[in-house]
C-alpha cells in the first residue's frame, strides 16, 4: 500500500487548456455527483467552442516540438506518471469511488489497468519502428516510417473512467501526439482532470494534454468535426459511436476513427465444466461494477444438463453477495452510475417479466443502488438477450447442446469479448474459434485486460485495437518513402 505525502490535488472546477486552468464560459454547469449519497463533489463551469478551438490550437502547436524529443524524454515523462500513479493510490481510488460509484475492489482493479497501461506506453518511445522493403524497380530503395498522427481527440465513457481516458491518452503521447480531451459529463475528475493534474506535475510540456468539459451540444460535435484531430478515438455506446463515425468521415475534413463500443457477452458453461468454479465467475463477470462494463457477462448460456444445477448453485451464491456502500471493503454491488439508467433498468426488468422470462431474484432498488436480478428461462429473442443490460441484471439461457450454444452465443450484433467454461481446453479452443468477438477467454470471465494484448471488438462493438503494438499502430501513421538511386528508365 502507498502512502501519499503530498497534498490531495484540488480546483476541479475548472479546465486544463493549453497548460493552464482556466473557468469555462459556457454559462452553464455540470454539477458533479456522487451516485452513491448525491452529495455534490465539484461544479464546473462548462467550456465554449472558443475554448476547445483554443485547446486544439495549443494542441497543434505543441506537438511538433513534442514529436521530436528524444524517445528517452518522452518514456521518462510517461515514467513519472507511473510513479505519481502509486503516490497518489489512494486519492486517484477515492475518486473513483465517489465519482463512478465504483466499489473498493472495482477502484482497484481500474487503478492497476490505469498503472499497466502507462507503464506499457512508457516503453513505445522506443519500440516504435520503421521498415526497409525490397524495390522491383532497379535501383529503388523502399523506406516506411512510423510518425505520429498528430492532434489526436478523445473522448471516453464514465464506467472506467480512469482507466478508459488513459489507454487512449497514454499511448497517444507515449508516440508523440498531443490529445484533446472530453471525458464523460458523469465523471470530469476521474475521466479527465485528475489525469491532467498527474501529467502537469510529471512534467508534460504545456498544451499537450488539454481537458475540456462541456456540454454534448456546445462541444459534442465540434470536438470531432474540427480540423485539427487527424484521429479521434472514442470509446462509448454503439449509437453515439455511430453519430461520431458519420461526423468523422461525413464532413469536410476525414478522420480515422477508433471506436471502442458496447458489448454483449456470452459466458457459456459446457456440461462438463467445474460448475462450482464456473459459478463464481459468472458472479464476478457479470456483478464487477454493478455490470456497467463493456465486457461484462451480458448472457449466461447453459447446456441442458448441467442448467437446473448451475441456476441453483448460481442464485445461492450470488444471494451471499454485499450491496450498498462501495465504500465499504466487501460491498461487491455498489451504485448506478445516474437515475437515467436506473430507468432504463427498470424498463428492462419489467420488459423481462412481460416477456416471459422467470425472476428467481429481486430486491428492493434504493436511491441508486438495484440489487442483483437474476432471470431464467430467458430466449435468445428475449430483450436481456438481445440487447447490452449493463446493469446487475442477468438471463441465464438454455442450450440444447454445444452447437446450440455456439449459435446462440453468436446470434448478437456484437462481437466484443466472451468466455467459455469446458473441463476439455481442446473443445474450449474449437469453441472459442468458433465465436466471433474480438476477444474469447477459456475457463475465464469475459472481463479481463492486459496492457499487451490486443483489447476491441468486430461488428457493432467497433473497430480498432487497444494495447500494445495494436495501439501503437492506431496512434501512429504510416509514411512510404522511396530513394531513387540511380536514374530510372521510364517508358516515354
Ligand atoms: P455514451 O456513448 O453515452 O458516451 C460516451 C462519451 O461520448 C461521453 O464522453 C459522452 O459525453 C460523449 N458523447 C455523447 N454524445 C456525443 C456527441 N454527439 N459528440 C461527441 N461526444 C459525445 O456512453 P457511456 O454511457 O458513457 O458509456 C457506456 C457505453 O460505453 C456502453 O455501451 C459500453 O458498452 C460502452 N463502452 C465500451 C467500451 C469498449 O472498450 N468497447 C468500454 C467502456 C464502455
Amino acid at each position: 500500500m502507498s502512502t501519499n505525502t503530498t497534498s490531495a490535488y484540488s480546483d476541479f472546477h475548472l479546465q486544463f487548456i493549453a497548460g493552464e486552468w482556466q473557468t469555462g464560459k459556457d454559462g452553464s454547469t455540470n454539477t458533479n455527483t456522487n451516485p452513491y449519497n448525491g452529495d455534490t463533489l465539484v461544479e464546473i463551469q462548462q467550456a465554449t467552442k472558443d475554448q476547445l478551438n483554443e485547446a486544439y490550437d495549443a494542441a497543434t502547436q505543441a506537438q511538433e516540438a513534442w514529436a521530436k524529443q528524444t524517445p528517452a524524454e518522452r518514456s521518462a515523462v510517461l515514467y513519472k506518471v507511473v510513479n505519481i500513479l502509486d503516490q497518489r493510490q489512494e486519492e486517484i481510488v477515492d475518486w473513483l469511488i465517489k465519482e463512478s460509484g465504483s466499489t473498493r475492489i472495482k477502484a482497484m482493479v481500474e487503478f492497476g489497468a490505469t498503472r499497466a497501461i502507462t507503464l506499457e506506453a512508457a516503453t513505445f518511445p522506443n519500440r516504435v519502428h520503421g521498415e526497409i522493403r525490397p524495390s522491383n524497380t532497379p535501383g529503388k530503395e523502399n523506406f516506411i516510417y512510423r510518425e505520429p498522427i498528430g492532434v489526436v481527440a478523445v473522448i471516453s465513457p464514465w464506467n472506467f473512467p480512469l482507466h478508459l481516458t488513459q489507454r487512449s491518452i497514454a499511448p497517444a503521447l507515449a508516440l508523440g501526439n498531443a490529445v484533446v480531451l472530453k471525458p464523460a459529463s458523469d465523471t470530469p475528475v476521474t475521466g479527465g482532470l485528475l489525469l491532467a493534474k498527474v501529467f502537469e506535475e510529471a512534467g508534460l510540456p504545456k498544451g499537450l494534454l488539454n481537458v475540456v468539459v462541456g456540454s454534448g451540444s456546445e462541444i459534442g460535435d465540434a470536438i470531432v468535426e474540427h480540423k485539427s484531430p487527424s484521429l479521434v478515438s472514442f470509446t462509448g455506446s454503439t449509437s453515439v459511436g455511430k453519430h461520431i463515425g458519420e461526423l468523422a468521415n461525413g464532413g469536410e475534413y476525414i478522420k480515422q476513427v477508433a471506436l471502442e463500443l458496447g458489448g454483449n457477452s456470452p459466458f457459456v458453461v459446457l456440461k462438463d465444466a467445474d460448475i462450482e468454479q464456473a459459478v463464481k465467475a459468472a458472479a464476478f463477470g457479470k456483478f464487477l461494477h454493478q455490470g456497467q462494463i463493456c465486457i461484462a457477462i451480458n448472457r449466461v448460456i447453459v447446456e441442458d444438463e448441467i442448467y437446473d444445477d448451475f441456476v441453483e448453485r448460481f442464485l445461492a451464491h450470488v444471494k451471499t453477495l454485499n450491496v450498498g456502500d462501495p465504500n465499504k471493503q466487501d460491498t461487491a454491488v455498489g451504485p448506478i452510475i445516474n437515475e437515467k439508467q436506473v430507468k432504463s433498468l427498470k424498463e428492462k426488468i419489467a420488459k423481462a417479466q412481460e416477456e416471459g422470462a422467470k425472476m428467481i431474484l429481486s430486491g428492493e432498488i434504493e436511491g441508486q443502488v438495484v440489487p442483483p436480478h437474476i432471470f431464467t428461462e430467458v430466449t435468445r429473442e428475449m430483450d436481456l438477450s438481445r440487447n447490452e443490460v449493463f446493469g446487475p441484471l442477468v438471463g441465464i439461457i438454455r442450450a440444447k447442446d454445444e452447437d446450440d450454444a455456439l449459435s446462440i452465443a453468436n446470434d448478437s450484433m456484437y462481437g466484443l469479448s466472451s468466455a467459455v467454461f469446458t473441463a476439455d481446453m481442446q473443445k474450449g479452443l474449437r469453441f472459442a474459434r468458433g465465436i466471433r468477438a474480438g476477444m474469447t477467454h477459456i475457463n475465464d470471465i469475459s472481463v479481463n485486460d492486459e496492457s499487451n494484448t490486443p483489447f476491441g471488438g468486430e461488428k457493432n462493438s467497433g473497430i480498432g485495437r487497444f494495447n500494445g503494438e495494436w495501439v501503437l499502430e492506431e496512434f501512429t501513421r504510416t509514411h512510404w518513402i522511396s530513394m531513387q538511386n540511380e536514374p530510372r528508365e521510364y517508358p516515354f
